[in-house]
């Protein structure tokens, strides 16, 4: 078996098509989906971060503004211009790009985020809304992995799903999310022992860890659906996976190819997200 590709760049291809259409019904009605991106900081990674999130938005119809600021810019003030951002009409959504600086204590900054606002869907109010299936926002990343199972017509009722990682962004809401569509979820980590074992009993595998070839064909059931969160380089230097993609596609029944996978459905949630938070004003 050759595992079909879950290609995300085609998805977020048609789900930016539907922003891009409903944006311009809003705008009709006179609301422009707006995103504020702050950056603090020269961090090369996070340059390119929100350089490509403020292009999804320009190219998908919805305002976007980005304020960069220096690496010594003061919590106080950062937090004094996050508060006028939650009152600012004009702006439905604010991220702050993350990491920040030392100096900076990130959780208190993504706490001072409106919850309305919070498109990142990092703050408490977000999680706690997705732990106990309450409105509000689906962190961008696993809300990106869901879609693409959505894409399949992927039932996961009955199902079990063995997500790798237990991170606040990805990991822990990821497994939420399958919960909440009724699979039955394992939980793993660095402390997990013989993962193997797991991921063999696994219909869908999500592998969000940050380390090449943490997945390998021998631990995976056949048949089983394989989405691939990681960013790695290998030895070439060239972007991949935590999933030996080579191995894998010939066990699984759908695999996610990193790069071209879950990585530009990150941002295309974003831009969900923004203007579902302009179309609930
Ligand atoms: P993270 O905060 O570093 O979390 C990594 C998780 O992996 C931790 O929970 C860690 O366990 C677990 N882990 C480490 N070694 C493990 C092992 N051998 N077996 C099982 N679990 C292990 O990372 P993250 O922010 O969740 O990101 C994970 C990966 O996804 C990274 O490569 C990141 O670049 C990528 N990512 C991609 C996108 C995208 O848009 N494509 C978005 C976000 C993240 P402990 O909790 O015990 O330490």
């Amino acid at each position: 078996m050759t595992a079909q590709r879950i290609d995300g760049n085609a998805l977020s291809q048609k789900l930016r098509a539907e922003v891009s259409s409903r944006t311009a019904a809003l705008k009709a009605k006179g609301i422009t989906p707006g995103l504020a991106v702050i950056l603090v900081g020269e961090n090369p990674a996070s340059q390119v971060y929100v350089r490509n999130k403020v292009k999804a938005c320009q190219d998908s119809g919805l305002h976007s503004l980005l304020e960069k600021y220096p690496e010594d810019l003061t919590e106080k003030a950062l937090l004094a211009r996050i508060e006028s951002l939650n009152q600012d009409p004009s702006i439905h959504g604010i991220l702050v790009q993350l990491p920040l600086p030392k100096h900076i204590d990130a959780q208190k900054v993504i706490e001072a985020i409106s919850p309305n606002k919070d498109v990142d869907g990092f703050h408490i109010a977000s999680a706690g809304a997705l732990m106990t299936g309450m409105p509000g926002f689906w962190p961008c990343t696993p809300y990106g992995c869901m879609k693409m199972l959505e894409s399949i017509a992927y039932d996961l009722k009955g199902k079990h799903a063995v997500v790798i990682g237990r991170s606040n962004i990805v990991g822990k809401p990821m497994a939420m999310m399958l919960l909440q569509k009724n699979a039955t979820v394992t939980i793993s980590h660095s402390a997990t022992t013989n993962l193997k074992a797991m991921t063999l009993q696994a219909d869908v595998i999500v592998a969000a860890v940050g380390k090449r070839n943490v997945l390998t064909a021998d631990m995976v059931k056949p048949g089983a659906v394989v989405l691939d969160v990681g960013m790695n380089r290998n030895d070439e230097g060239k972007l991949c996976g935590d999933v030996d993609f080579e191995g894998v596609e010939k066990v699984a029944s759908y695999i996610t190819p990193v790069p071209g996978g879950v990585g530009p459905m990150t941002i295309t949630m974003l831009l969900v997200n923004t203007l579902e938070a302009a179309e609930r004003i």
